[in-house]
């Protein structure tokens, strides 16, 4: 076993820190997407990390990756446009890198990996969260075609997208087998966006409804064969769980330091609180918990990495990582005291970040049912 990163690893991440440090630390405007931003993380290739070089990407694989977003999550506060990015690229890029015909590899990858154009992942609709697959949108065969009706609830970068990887049901009576994925240009005709949700956390990047009113798409742009959009669906989504969540162990890193630095200096009763064993095991069980969920997440990459069956461990390391990252943000805001609680600080907004973690890319409650499975209890 080898704890260890390799040199050109070692140098990615130092190169992605020190590249977020310095371009992508400066303050946040809440609600809004940052182009500007965006444009920046492409200059590097965050858009396109695991994406094929052929195509435009850097060809990393999961373990890499994770690593670099990590560097990203440590170095970059703004969380919402690491995740505007981490959804792009895992939900969007890698299912139409690893299922799309040529022609559409061709025609899509270059422009989505180099973050010239924005991809987003339509797939939840309000009957059909948790219960994925019940999908209502329908795709149905006319001619060359495919005419789409139905509407996606809470598509990431929706306002903002270029691409949409669209889920409907081909064949209803089919179930799990019977639903397709297409990729849906944003000039469709019958493609409509909804305005942008005001969120309490990652609220830069932007999500919103997206509807299909009778849109006609190309037979061509099916991803994958008829039927297979369910497991181009899970693939995806092993990609985001194992490697999305490593922007909040950096985010968690940053945060470690921020609450030593301020219990060191913080003096009550003329002391430092980090003199009060109350205080230091507090912190000691965040380094704890971010240490285990960040083991558990390389565990998953590497283990994806080999071609073996990581759903267990992706589940498992989708939960330790969000759910340490909830507990950080709380723990973060009480060693803060008063500051903690007040915006101006900054403090609090990494427990508005973390909040959503435990609900996309499959709830905290799925997991641990996935895990169960597996265990032989379901
Ligand atoms: C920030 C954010 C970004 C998102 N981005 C996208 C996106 O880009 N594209 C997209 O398609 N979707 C996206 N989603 C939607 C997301 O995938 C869903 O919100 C998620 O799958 C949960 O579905 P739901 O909200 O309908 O909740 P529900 O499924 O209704 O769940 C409500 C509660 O019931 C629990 N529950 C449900 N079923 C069970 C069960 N069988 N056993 C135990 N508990 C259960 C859930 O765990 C949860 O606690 C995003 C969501 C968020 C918050």
């Amino acid at each position: 076993m080898d704890f260890g990163w390799s040199a050109s690893q070692a140098s990615l991440y130092d190169a992605a820190l020190s590249f977020a440090q310095g371009k992508l630390g400066g303050p946040i405007v809440e609600h809004e997407f940052s182009h500007e931003r965006w444009t920046l993380c492409s200059e590097f290739g965050l858009a396109g990390l695991s994406a094929p070089q052929a195509h435009g990407g850097m060809g990393l694989d999961a373990q890499t990756t994770a690593r670099v977003l990590e560097a990203f999550g440590r170095g970059c506060p703004d969380l919402g446009l690491l995740f505007s990015a981490s959804a792009h690229l895992f939900a969007c890029v890698m299912p139409i890198a690893e299922h799309g015909s040529e022609e559409l590899r061709a025609r899509l990858l270059p422009p989505l990996a180099s973050g010239a154009w924005i991809g987003a992942n339509a797939i939840t609709e309000a009957g059909a969260g948790s219960d994925a697959f019940a999908l209502k949108t329908r795709a149905e065969r006319v001619g060359g075609d495919y005419v789409l009706h139905g509407e996606k609830s809470y598509v990431t970068n929706g306002p903002v997208a270029d691409v949409f990887l669209v889920y409907a049901s081909t064949n209803p009576s089919d179930g799990y087998l019977g639903i397709s994925a297409f990729a849906v240009d944003r000039g469709t005709p019958g493609l409509v966006i909804g305005k942008p949700f005001r969120k309490m956390g990652l609220t830069t990047a932007p999500i919103s409804q997206v509807y299909f009113e009778n849109c006609r798409v190309p037979a061509a742009n099916l991803v994958g064969p008829e039927g297979k959009g369910a497991s181009i669906f899970n693939g995806s989504m092993q990609w985001e769980r194992a490697c999305l969540f490593a922007i909040y162990l950096g985010a968690m890193e940053s945060q470690l330091e921020r609450v030593v630095d301020y219990a060191v200096a913080r003096k009550q009763f003329r002391k430092s609180i980090g003199k009060n064993q109350s205080i230091s095991h507090r912190i000691v069980d965040m380094k704890l918990r971010l240490d285990s969920a960040r083991l558990m997440l390389y565990r998953a990459c590497w283990k994806a990495d080999r071609g073996e069956d990581a759903s267990m461990e992706i589940a498992a390391s989708k939960l330790a990582v969000s759910e340490a990252a909830i507990q950080a943000g709380l723990d973060a805001i009480q060693i803060h005291g008063g500051l903690g609680f007040m915006e101006e600080s900054g403090i609090e907004r990494a427990l508005r970040d973390a909040v959503p973690a435990t609900i996309f890319s499959g709830t905290s409650e799925i997991q641990r049912d996935l895990i169960a499975r597996k265990l032989g209890l379901g």
